[in-house]
């Protein structure tokens, strides 16, 4: 059993840090002054900015087909890069990607949305829950009915991310509800927001914050719909899974780095007359981040590399997700108690991660729903325990 990394992962790996190292992370400064002024911490022109020097450096999307200018990089490379852009908590993400389900599109489609998202002149949204439908994504209601050539959208999506900035969204509607949500019952639809939905935006905890999406009469047109009639869970259900193995890659990068500076300040702040470093407490402390940090790096890298396999990564990525999103928790708020009173102040950003990295537990899939995913796997006997080594 070989756990390195190749020489080519390696490079890759390495000068995403080289960029994340020396073009954002002195961005972070600014960026907390201005989010603690409420003001977004990277202004979408200063992004683009970024974009396109990580693009001189040869970064541009990392997941995106070759055939569309991107790198399309394995899932492994794209956790370990990812992990590198979670050590900065300036809002940076490498350019050139879209959602994968954009590449469902038609060719007329793929000219209309998907390359302009490539390219970052269009933004996009995905939207699938509903004020009463997050968890059982299964109970949508936001219906499309067809008039004529066209559908028209009536009903509500919440928490969606970047609802209010983006300018079209990829919707999941309810188109037949005797078939069902599960039976083939819904569709996606590219809905530009000139076709009228309008976004609210909600406080929550983070920085920035998602939406809420109304749509009262939306006419759109049938040549907007994404896919197939019917298949609309099934892309929704295929744009979340590519969260649940990237989501806590990042979470990675946010413990390695929320750790060192735990073990830096453990090492020089005094109490009693030496470093707190030299009390157990403190070293149990560090030690069972470290533990839990690699144990969460391992789980979510063989959930990459099982899509690199082709084989089905929704068990692997389900334990990724629900112990790396439990992982960067339990070590931010080590953290944090590492460094008392400082911990807590808005000095410096431990606080901004705590409240940052508590999303991670419930977006995309809570934990209690990765849980549901991997006991049923194993009760009904779609996997055995052990996986790919049993
Ligand atoms: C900041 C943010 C960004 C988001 N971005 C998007 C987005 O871009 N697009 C999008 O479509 N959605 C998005 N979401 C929605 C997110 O995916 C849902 O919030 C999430 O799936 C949980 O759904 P819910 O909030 O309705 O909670 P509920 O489903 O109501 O669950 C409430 C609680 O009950 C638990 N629970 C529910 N059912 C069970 C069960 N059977 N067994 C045990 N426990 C259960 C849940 O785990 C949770 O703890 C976002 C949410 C947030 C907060």
């Amino acid at each position: 059993m070989d756990f390195s990394l190749s020489d080519e992962e390696r490079a890759v790996r390495d000068t995403a840090r080289t960029f994340i190292t020396r073009e954002v992370m002195p961005l972070e400064q600014e960026a907390l002054r201005r989010e603690r002024a409420h003001l977004p911490g990277l202004e979408r022109s200063e992004l683009r900015e970024l974009q396109l020097k990580a693009k001189k450096f040869g970064f541009w999307g990392l997941s995106t087909p070759e055939q569309y200018g991107g790198m399309d990089l394995p899932a492994v490379v794209q956790s370990l890069i990812w992990t590198e852009v979670g050590r900065t908590f300036v809002q940076f993400k490498f350019g050139g990607e879209a959602d994968n389900i954009l590449f469902h599109a038609n060719d007329e489609q793929k000219a209309e949305y998907l390359v302009p998202t490539i390219e970052g002149d269009r933004i996009s949204c995905f939207a699938i829950t509903e004020p009463g439908a997050g968890s059982d994504a299964a109970n949508i209601k936001l219906s499309a009915r067809r008039d004529g050539d066209d559908w028209i959208l009536n009903g509500e999506k919440t928490f969606i991310t970047n609802g209010n900035d983006a300018d079209f969204v990829i919707v999941v509607a309810v188109t037949d509800r005797e078939k069902g949500v599960r039976g083939g019952g819904t569709t996606a639809f590219l809905v530009d927001r000139e076709m009228g939905w309008r976004s609210e935006f909600i406080q929550t905890m983070g920085e920035g914050g998602p939406a809420s999406l109304i749509f009262e009469n939306v006419r759109v047109p049938a040549r907007n719909i994404l896919g197939e009639i019917g298949q609309g869970f099934e892309l929704g259900m295929k744009w979340i899974g590519k969260g649940r193995y990237l989501i806590p890659s990042a979470a990675v990068g946010i413990a390695e780095r929320a750790l060192g500076m735990a073990i830096e300040y453990a090492n020089t702040r005094e109490t009693f007359g030496t470093t707190i470093g030299t009390n157990q407490a403190i070293q149990w402390m560090i030690a069972d981040s470290e533990v839990e940090l690699e144990a969460a790096r391992l789980l979510i890298l063989r959930a990459a590399w099982i899509v690199d396999q082709g084989d089905d990564p929704r068990h692997a990525s389900s334990m990724a997700k629900l112990y790396g999103a439990g992982m960067v928790n339990n070590v931010v708020d080590r953290v944090m108690q590492i460094h008392g009173g400082m911990g807590y102040t808005r000095e410096l950003p431990i606080e901004r991660w705590y409240r940052q990295v508590r999303l991670m537990r419930i977006y995309e899939g809570t934990d209690e729903m990765q849980r549901l995913i991997i006991s049923r796997d194993l009760l009904r006997g779609y996997t055995k325990i052990g996986g790919h080594l049993a």
